[in-house]
């Protein structure tokens, strides 16, 4: 059985577009990934309070057969190569892959929660993911949208199609 599920990357040291074109190939290694869709590229403010770079953000739209604990394992691996440093809480990571929706399950363990709690609260995951979503999930990422109350700028940098040349297989 294949499962529609959302991630939401981002970066914010060295080759930010470089690590995201990496984290892609890497995404789209496993059999059992399927990749679906890729939002716009934007940059956006880090939260948190720590003083650090710009974030690029994108959103993926996939369909697995891997269960969700699997593929978070997936993406802790896809992570560690890219040499993901945890120094600092809420601090700055070459590269960070959120699991934001996997189907329509609910998961509220220590390692895994999902739907992701802090996506209301962040116009980096709802902006690129309305771009993604499939018409039933779309609706409900629009009403997060309205009423969420994260005020933070969010800029376009490159265009859907820039994006999904990235990932067209060669
Ligand atoms: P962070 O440093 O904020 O990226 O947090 C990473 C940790 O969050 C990981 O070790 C995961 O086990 C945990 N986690 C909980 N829910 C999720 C989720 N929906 N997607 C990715 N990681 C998650």
């Amino acid at each position: 059985m294949w499962t529609r599920t959302y991630l939401s990357i981002g970066t914010n040291m060295g080759n930010r577009v470089g690590n995201l074109k990496q984290a892609l190939g890497l995404l789209n290694r496993r059999p059992e990934i399927r990749l679906m869709d890729v939002s716009s590229l934007y940059e956006t403010a880090p939260v948190g309070g720590v003083a650090q770079a710009n974030f690029l953000n994108l959103a993926v739209a996939l369909e697995t057969r891997l269960s969700a604990k699997e593929l978070l394992n997936w993406l802790h691996v896809i992570e560690q190569s890219l040499h993901r440093r945890r120094l600092i809480h809420w601090g700055p990571r070459t590269i960070d892959l959120d699991i934001v929706m996997y189907g329509r399950s609910c998961f509220n363990n220590v390692t895994l929660k999902v739907p992701h709690p802090e996506m209301g609260n962040r116009r980096f995951v709802l902006v690129p993911m309305t771009e993604v979503a499939v018409k039933g999930d779309r609706e409900r990422i629009e009403e997060l949208l309205k009423i969420t109350p994260d005020r933070e700028w969010i800029n376009q940098r490159l265009v859907k199609k820039e994006v999904a040349e990235w990932i067209k297989k060669k």
